[in-house]
């Protein structure tokens, strides 16, 4: 893809018109998820303008989705119907240096905030390997990054506005409406609109990031713990050939007392001496800067730069939670599987993840590692190796990404939530007829069709 062809995705705006009829739909002609892998139901789309418009919409609706930067892999964000985007709802709303948090348009993308916040001397606790997705769309499905003291995304919101299918305004804090605050960060687009999110933030602050190849795999058996914790933020990368973590990426703190003094050996892995994409043979370009280089936490924390094609492009991805306690036995597990999984993997990435307190995050009370899998476009191989995978990791009580792809049962995911049943209530006090509900979260969520 080119980079003007990118820019126009990211703005979200493709084909939409910019001054749609209120409460009217837009008809494109066929409408996909960002990796393409998946036409949507419908290419009907409104382009909301205000929060009127926003509410007169959704009230006037029988069925819709609201769709962010369509990121998601699997069909959580599909519809039949029709969808509402608040890509045009992205601004700063307002930034409190004292309270410390940012409110801003549901529909803005980390990588418009960012440098926002950073001019200001204000960051977030953390980033997704691209800044591309939107605020809203990341923190529904508990979107995360890595560094085992570092919360999902979602774990920074300290409040958000909500249009519920009635059309009513609702706001829920974490100071004053703390659980059914909790039920509804990781909304799953189940709740209604979110239209604001108010965001924690802290002091600007900058980090060095290296990279570290071919970390023999008993190191990492051994040594899992000392190595999560060596830095504020580690990713695992490997296509789990050769006994070999293929690569490591270090994200460390300038700051006293959290910089990592990257040797030229760690656990056995050597420190590269040029900038790495996470599948080696591919070109850096896209990738954030390395080799200890000093900059600003939003363009150290992603692993892809804003402005280019992140990750690999053609491609589908699966990812699955399991406690940290179990990090390296699931992972062990996996490794067995080497031969199964590396014929159709780009690379596998594993990240280290904070419990936090939101009903539907995988992480809910548990420290967590995420296993990940940039997959080649080949569904039905995929398809075929998920259950596998899945089957493997049933010991540890796997909890697949929301946005992602995986072929778990229902009845099975469903057991491992064990708030389901409140959220599942708070959808049906904000969604009594299932406005937002579409065949995703029918069968997952709400266990029917
Ligand atoms: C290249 C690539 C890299 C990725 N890297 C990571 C990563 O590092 N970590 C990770 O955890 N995930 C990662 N993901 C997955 C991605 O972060 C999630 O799929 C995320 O949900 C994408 O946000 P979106 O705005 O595109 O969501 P969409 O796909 O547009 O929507 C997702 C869900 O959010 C709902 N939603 C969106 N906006 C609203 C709103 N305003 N109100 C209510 N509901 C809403 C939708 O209805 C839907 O249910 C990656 C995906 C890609 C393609």
């Amino acid at each position: 893809m080119t980079k003007r062809a990118f820019l126009e995705l990211v703005s979200g705006l493709v084909g939409w018109p910019a001054f749609a009829p209120l409460a009217a739909w837009a008809q494109g002609e066929r409408l996909t998820n960002w990796a393409g892998n998946l036409e949507y139901g419908t290419a009907k789309r409104h382009a909301a303008r205000s929060l009127d418009d926003v509410r007169e919409f959704v009230r006037k609706q029988s069925k819709l989705k609201v769709l962010g930067t369509r990121h998601c892999f699997n069909t959580i964000a599909d519809s039949r119907h029709g969808f509402l985007s608040l890509g045009e709802l992205g601004e700063v709303v307002a930034l409190d240096s004292a309270a410390r948090t940012v409110t801003v348009g549901a529909g803005m993308r980390y990588g418009q905030l960012c440098p926002y916040l950073h001019e200001k001397g204000f960051a977030l606790h953390n980033l997704a390997s691209l800044p591309h997705i939107s605020i809203a769309g990341a923190c529904s499905t508990a979107t995360h990054g890595s560094g085992e003291k570092n919360g999902n995304l979602a774990s920074a919101v300290r409040a958000l506005e909500l249009v519920t299918a009635a059309g009513d305004l609702v706001r829920l804090s974490a100071d004053q409406n703390d659980e059914a605050f909790r039920g509804a960060v990781v909304g799953l687009g189940a709740l209604g609109a979110v239209t604001k999110v108010t965001l924690a933030i802290e002091p600007a602050f900058a980090m060095r990031q290296w990279v570290y190849e071919d970390l023999p795999l008993a190191q990492m058996k051994e040594h899992f713990d000392a190595i999560e914790a060596s830095a504020y933020s580690v990713s695992l990368f490997t296509d789990w050939q050769g006994q070999k973590i293929r690569e490591v990426w270090i994200k460390s703190r300038t700051e006293n007392g959290q910089a990592f003094t990257a040797p030229e050996e760690f656990f056995g892995a050597k420190r590269a001496s040029r900038n790495l994409h996470p599948i080696a043979e591919l070109s850096a370009e896209n990738c954030t800067e390395q080799l200890g280089v000093p900059g600003p936490w939003y363009e150290r924390l992603p692993h892809f730069r804003m402005g280019f094609t992140p990750s690999a492009g053609k491609e589908l991805q699966s990812e699955y939670f399991v406690p940290r306690a179990h990090a390296v036995d699931a992972i062990l597990a996996l490794e067995k599987l080497r031969d199964q999984i590396t014929p159709h993997l780009m690379i596998t990435e594993i990240r280290a993840i904070a419990a936090d307190s939101l009903w539907m995050s995988p992480c809910y009370r548990q420290d967590s590692i995420a296993i990940h899998f940039t997959w080649k476009q080949d569904w039905p191989a995929v398809s075929r190796l998920l259950p596998v995978i899945e089957k493997e990791l049933g010991p540890f009580g796997a909890r697949p990404h929301w946005g992602k792809l995986f072929t778990m049962e229902p009845s099975v995911l469903r057991s491992r939530y064990e708030r389901l049943p409140d959220f599942l209530a708070s959808a049906r006090k904000y969604d009594p007829q299932g406005k937002f509900r579409n065949e995703f979260l029918d069968r997952n969520v709400y266990g029917r069709g």
